[in-house]
């Protein structure tokens, strides 16, 4: 019993998993139901023209639904979705198996109608079953067979005495080929709806990862959706014919500060550095995290010399932070290389200049601006 909210939730969803799982196998045993009406009715033309005695018929009729009838009862009242394979597709094939040569030996004058049964269930049994299952219901049936072909001088007959006799045995072959194709056709139907279903968590998983637009540890906006801005921003500049500045800003030492500190220490670090940025930051200037402790500044609408007192204002605030309340003997500080857009440029050639610059900003010693 559901014990709280998140039970409750989860338990919906078990029993929403059986209730489809029950419909899928009410489909199955439809199908087998359906095939076992086609061989009564190909028996009971077999009966009309003397090949059969007549008790065959509603016999098999009675076997044939009975076991339909008991499969559908067990499968609503929950019994397979006690086991791993819910079909029960050994036990189900080897039911269907036994009643079939069943009367084979009962029926041998008829011996090749029950014979083409065996591909339909064959058929039947590997839509679901994993490999090592079918081999076990061929083995099941080798031996069962071996008994029929082996062990016994049974007459395996094929009807064709009269001409009612050759239709009915062409019919019966028509109708295990005709079934077969459609189990086929079952089959591909399946694997399509499954490929559409992959095709569809892909999209999916696809539109979520577009949605979700923040980096987890630091609240700033994450790669994919600065990037996005960057190109957004180039694009407004060329439109407006306004300057676009832009700052690579990656933390000093930050190795360093990891192995003195620990690497929680280190993302506590990270979190605090974002937001102090945050805090910062005009309302339409757009910050996001580049990867690892580098991230990318983008300011709209302002000159290069603007942008470096920015910048260098938002050092000084870092740099003057007091990290010791992290840890004692803590310190923090930013390097970034800074560049404005040429007119027509592209995102990745002004990328590549920001990061020349903090390149530069870095081997000039770090905790400053590089500008190009
Ligand atoms: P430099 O001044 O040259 O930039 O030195 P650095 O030590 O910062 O050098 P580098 O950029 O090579 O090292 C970055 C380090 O940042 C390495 C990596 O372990 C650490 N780092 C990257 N992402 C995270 C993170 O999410 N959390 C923590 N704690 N550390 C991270
Ligand atoms: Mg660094
Ligand atoms: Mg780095």
């Amino acid at each position: 019993m559901p014990a709280g909210p998140a039970d409750g939730a989860e338990w919906a969803r078990t029993l929403a998993v059986r209730a489809r799982r029950m419909k899928q196998r009410r489909r199955m045993f439809d199908l087998i139901a359906a095939s076992y009406l086609i061989d009564a009715t190909l028996l009971l033309l077999y009966s009309f023209a003397g090949t059969i005695p007549q008790i065959v018929v509603p016999a098999y009729i009675a076997c044939g639904f009975g076991i339909s009838l008991a499969s559908i009862a067990l499968s609503e009242f929950g019994f397979h979705d006690r086991f791993k394979d819910h079909y029960l597709v050994i036990p189900t094939a080897a039911v269907n198996l036994a009643l079939v040569m069943g009367f084979c030996f009962w029926a041998p004058q008829v011996a090749f109608l029950f014979l083409c049964s065996l591909f339909i269930i064959f058929s039947f049994a590997s839509l679901r079953a994993t490999p090592q299952q079918s081999l076990i219901c061929w083995a099941a049936m080798t031996a069962v067979l071996a008994v029929l072909f082996v062990f016994t001088t049974t007459p395996i007959a094929m009807p064709n005495g009269t001409l009612l006799e050759r239709l009915v045995t062409m019919l019966v072959l028509v109708l295990t080929i005709g079934r077969c194709v459609f189990i086929g056709m079952y089959s591909s139907a399946m694997r399509e709806s499954l490929y559409k279903r992959g095709q569809q968590l892909r999209e999916a998983y696809q539109r979520i990862e577009e949605l979700a637009e923040l980096d987890e540890l630091t609240g700033a906006f994450n790669r994919r959706c600065i990037m996005r801005m960057l190109d957004d921003e180039i694009a407004r500049a060329d439109r407006s014919a306004t300057p676009l500045s832009l700052a690579l800003i990656d933390l000093d030492w930050f190795k360093r500060i990891n192995d003195s500190f620990g690497h929680p220490t280190g993302d506590e670090v990270l979190r605090t550095f974002a937001i102090t940025i945050f805090a910062n930051i005009r309302s339409f200037d757009r910050f996001g995290r580049y990867g690892g402790e580098e991230f990318l500044l983008l300011l709209p609408n302002t000159t290069p010399g603007e942008a470096h007192v920015i910048l260098d204002r938002l050092r000084e605030i870092v740099s003057d932070l007091d990290w010791t309340a992290f840890s004692p003997g803590m310190r923090v500080t930013l390097s970034a290389g800074l560049t404005t857009m040429s007119p027509e440029e592209t995102a990745e050639s002004v990328l590549a200049r920001a990061d020349a610059a903090l390149y530069a900003a870095k081997e000039k010693g770090r905790n400053r601006i590089a500008m190009t």
